[in-house]
């Protein structure tokens, strides 16, 4: 079993496989310039599944693979298919922009995967492309089809901005219920690598949005989710808002991240790292175990993220996962 230092379960891990995309979502990436980490640096999936191994055998039960765009890399259906052969239950999730699913979603079922996030922040082509800075929506929605036509249990994603997508959160929450599928509103978080004038809403604000059309129940959080639940009185429709201004999901956090470079990152909002690269190429697992332990014990109480703080966060999204 994995605790970490304030006494937290850790079961879940967080992995990054690329951070190249094929969007350049403002809230995450800038246009340019830009210059991506060397293919070289990258864990192969060979490797990434030395260390993914070790972590299922220490207590690790719960997998999501992210980036960057993950879909990105060849091959990602076969490094699936170890991770299920090697663990049949393991709850193994993606988090996707969803554009290129229309072509490989089946694929990827077949492997193994059985959860998608998939971002949605608009559904308004011209807005998409606003935000995600190319002409996306179209392959968007029907890579979501897709994955519900292969049974995918399916969240859609939504970062609500001023003055850009936030008249659509009702229109999203309506789109999503209407597909069966749970949505989750995502507070804007500020960082160095975002465009400087955007502005987010806070999670009241979001829901203030919602409760001018529907009255609006309060569930909570369930296990050590991020998402704070709620659903509409009319008809139960469940929907979830992540607000890490709060930081009171930190109590129960129970994860940790690896970059596809390699480095263990034991909050999102925490610059300390080690890298699992050396160890993992050289095949010294017992390094990387001790890798894993000394991550874990100096993972942080609580994100260093919040109102009060005035400087942004360094930390790249395309590089940590979200
Ligand atoms: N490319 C995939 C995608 O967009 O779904 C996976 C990686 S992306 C970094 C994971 C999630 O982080 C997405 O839902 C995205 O909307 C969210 N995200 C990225 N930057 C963010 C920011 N500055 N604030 C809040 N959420 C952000
Ligand atoms: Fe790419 Fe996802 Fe970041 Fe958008 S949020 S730029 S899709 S990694």
């Amino acid at each position: 079993m994995l605790i970490d230092g304030h006494g937290r379960r850790v079961n879940y891990l967080r992995i990054s496989l690329t951070e190249r995309c094929n969007f350049r979502c403002r809230y995450c990436m800038p246009e340019k310039p830009f210059s991506w980490v060397p293919r070289e640096n990258l864990l192969s999936f060979e490797d990434l599944f030395k260390f993914v191994r070790v972590a299922i055998d220490h207590g690790i039960e719960k997998i999501r693979l992210t980036g960057g765009e993950p879909t990105l890399r060849a091959d990602l259906d076969k490094f699936i298919k170890m991770i299920s052969d090697y663990k049949p239950d393991i709850d193994l999730a993606m988090t996707t922009n969803g554009y290129l699913l229309k072509e490989i979603a089946g694929d990827l079922r077949r492997a193994g995967l059985r959860r998608l996030n998939i971002s949605l922040d608009s559904l308004d082509p011209s807005t998409a492309a606003l935000i995600a800075g190319r002409d996306v929506l179209s392959n968007v929605l029907a890579g979501i089809e897709a994955a519900l036509r292969e049974g995918f249990k399916v969240k859609i994603n939504m970062v609500p901005l001023k003055g850009i997508n936030d008249h659509e959160i009702v229109d999203i929450l309506e789109w999503s219920r209407e597909r069966g599928i749970q949505v989750r509103f995502i507070e804007y978080m500020e960082n160095v690598h975002a465009q400087s004038s955007l502005q987010g809403l806070h999670g009241r604000e979001i829901l203030e949005r919602i409760r001018e059309r529907y009255r609006v129940e309060k569930i909570g959080r369930q296990g050590s989710s991020p998402a704070f639940l709620y659903r509409l009185a009319e008809d139960g429709y469940t929907f979830g808002l992540i607000d890490p201004h709060k930081h009171d999901f930190c109590e129960s956090c129970n994860r940790i991240r690896l970059t596809a470079e390699g480095y263990l990152i034991p909050c999102l909002y925490f610059d300390e790292a080690m890298s699992i690269k050396e160890a993992v190429e050289a095949g010294d697992i017992d390094g990387a175990v001790e890798i894993l332990r000394q991550v874990l014990a100096n993972k942080p109480k609580e994100n260093r993220w919040s109102e009060e703080r005035s400087e942004l966060s360094n930390r790249a999204f395309y590089e940590t996962g979200g």
